[in-house]
Formats: structure tokens, C-alpha cells, sequence
């Protein structure tokens, strides 16, 4: 009987880090063919395809690498590839996960993993984690549910995915949901269905600019009214609490002419929606035409309000999709 077969697509981070015996810190250096000769057991479990897609620390990846990442993933599944896997490193692999998520279209499974050591590192990760997100890509109940992150034995759905640590191998953590299941004895285990979703269409166009701005203690709104006055086509508001401003905020949100997502600097929890009604909370927002980002943390909400106002939908169909998401 032929051997199942995976893909497996390089783009950088630790798990191909090292220092190569100087002095510096770690830097990109190994191969995709580097990573998985780390994992001799690869080759009795899968016909594995190893490809050096980009050697990039996570932080300077761009939505076009991910672009190019899903038409090749797209490529290997039409070349027979029973499922995908892309190594990259943890910093951005939260935002990576949740936008592959928003537009993977196929039943195979899309396996993100990196690792918290590099290889220079007594029992760093990075092995395990490609030997774990191999068997997650291997099991047929992975079908379905589109993006899904494995590192340190645990299944993570990009939709919940964080990382939560600046170096503990159990840095992923599902937010608000839990794991979706756990690499037990060579197996992928589930314990909960596949997370239902909504697929869109990959924009043709360039993607929209959309910043980030943090609330803070005695924020007088000033970096809002230079987003109003430059070239952003949308901006996602990290709240107080529930998904709050402050008055000099909500003063020059009032004058934004582009979409305004709201979301909670807590770091879990949904926004308010009906609660609170003073100057600068969730109802004082909303009346002023902002859409508040429900349970999405706010570089979340900023990659699909991108994927919505490159997809052209209106301010209300943006504030359904949030609601429903
Ligand atoms: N510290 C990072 C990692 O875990 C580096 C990166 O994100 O590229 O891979």
C-alpha cells in the first residue's frame, strides 16, 4: 500500500534557528530538509515533500508570504498531499493560523507549528512539535477543521489560538474555548467538534491598511486623530474592560471616516455589547457607528476587518460578520 503523503513548508522562526557556534544570538539557518532529517521516524509514517518556502523571523512575515503560503498549500493538496505542514516562528503564528483560517478552502488539514528552543538548546522543541503536527496532518479527523496549531502536544484551533508566554513551551493557549485535542502515544486525540466557520474570498487587490491603537491611562486620543488624518483604510480600538475608551478617545473616533472595530485589552472575554452607557463605553461606541470585535483579540479583529473591507462588504455586513463570527 502506498504511503500517505505530506507537505511540509519552511517559513522561519526558531525551530530552524541556531548559532552555529557563535556569538550573536540565534538566526535563521536550517532547511525545511534540515528540520525534518531531525525526525527520522518521518519517513516510515508519510512520503514526505520538504520546501525552504522563506527563512524569516515571524515578526517580519507579510500577509502576501501568507498569500503565497496558501497557494502553496493549495498546490500540494492537488498534488495528493494528505494534509499540510507549515513550520514558522511563534511570534506572528497566532495571526498567521487565524488568516489562513479565514480563507483555507480545502477538507485537508493546514498544521502550523514552530518551537519555543531552538535547536542549540538542551531538548529544544522543534521535533517533537513536526513529529506531532505530522501525525495531526496524518489523522482523518483533522479533515474539516480548517487551521490548526500544534506545539508542545497540544491541538489549538486558529480561531482560539494565543500565545500566552515568552518562553514556556506551554505558551499556546485556546482562550476562552480550550484545546481542540492532545497528541497522546503517536495519536491525535479530540475532544471537542470542529469549529465552524466562514470561509472568504481571497481579495485580488492589494490588502487594506489597518492600525492597531491601545488604550491606555490618560490616552488624549492624539495617535487616533493622526490615523484619521493619514492613510489607514480602518482601524481596530484595543479597549479598556469590556471593549471601553476614554473621552478624549471617543472624541476623535467620532470624527474617523473609516471602520472602527473595538476590541478588549484583557486578553479574554467577549466585548460588551449592551451594558455599559457613559461617554466612551461599548453603547456610546456602537451608536457612533463602531462595531465592537465580539470575542476576537485585537490582531484578530484587525485581520478580518482587512479581509472584509478588501472584500468591499458594507459597514453594516461588518458588523454581522463580527457578531457572527
Ligand atoms: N521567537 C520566535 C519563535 O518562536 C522567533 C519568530 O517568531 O520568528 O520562533
Amino acid at each position: 500500500m502506498s504511503k500517505p503523503k505530506i507537505s511540509i513548508g519552511a517559513l522561519g522562526g526558531t525551530i530552524c534557528m541556531s548559532a552555529g557556534g557563535n556569538a550573536g544570538g540565534v538566526k535563521p539557518s536550517f532547511s525545511a530538509a534540515d528540520l525534518i532529517a531531525a525526525v527520522p521516524v518521518l519517513k516510515d509514517m508519510a512520503d514526505i515533500k520538504a520546501e525552504t518556502i522563506l527563512a524569516l523571523p515571524s515578526g517580519s512575515l507579510k500577509l502576501d508570504n501568507l498569500v503565497l503560503v496558501y497557494r502553496w498549500a493549495k498546490e500540494q493538496v492537488k498534488n495528493g498531499a494528505d494534509g499540510v505542514v507549515i513550520t514558522q516562528g511563534t511570534d506572528t503564528l497566532e495571526e498567521s493560523a487565524f488568516f489562513l483560517n479565514l480563507i483555507w478552502d480545502e477538507a485537508s488539514p493546514l498544521v502550523i507549528t514552530g518551537a519555543m528552543r531552538n535547536a542549540d538548546n538542551i531538548s529544544a522543541d522543534g521535533a517533537g512539535n513536526i513529529y506531532a503536527s505530522v501525525i495531526v496532518a496524518l489523522e482523518p479527523k483533522s479533515r474539516n477543521r480548517g487551521v490548526l496549531v500544534v506545539l508542545n502536544d497540544t491541538i489549538h484551533s486558529a480561531k482560539w489560538v494565543h500565545k500566552s508566554n515568552t518562553f514556556s513551551l506551554q505558551t499556546f493557549v485556546s482562550v476562552n474555548a480550550g484545546i481542540q485535542g492532545l497528541v497522546v502515544e503517536g495519536s491525535a486525540k479530540y475532544l471537542s467538534c470542529a469549529i465552524s466557520r466562514k470561509i472568504y474570498s481571497l481579495p485580488s487587490e492589494v490588502f487594506p491598511k489597518v492600525a492597531i491603537v491601545q488604550s491606555y491611562l490618560d490616552n488624549d486620543g492624539e495617535i487616533i486623530k493622526l490615523i484619521g488624518g493619514s492613510k489607514f483604510d480602518g482601524i481596530v480600538i484595543d479597549g479598556f474592560g469590556a471593549g471601553h475608551v476614554s473621552f478624549e478617545m471617543m472624541d476623535e473616533i467620532k470624527k474617523l471616516k473609516i471602520p472602527v472595530v473595538v476590541s478588549s485589552r484583557t486578553g479574554s472575554g467577549m466585548c460588551a455589547t449592551k451594558t455599559y452607557g457613559y461617554k466612551g463605553s461599548e453603547i456610546d461606541l456602537q451608536n457612533s457607528g463602531c462595531v465592537m470585535s465580539g470575542w476576537l483579540s485585537a490582531v484578530k479583529a484587525r485581520l478580518l476587518l482587512m479581509i472584509l473591507i478588501a472584500n468591499q462588504v458594507s459597514q453594516q455586513e461588518i458588523k454581522n460578520e463580527f457578531e457572527n463570527f
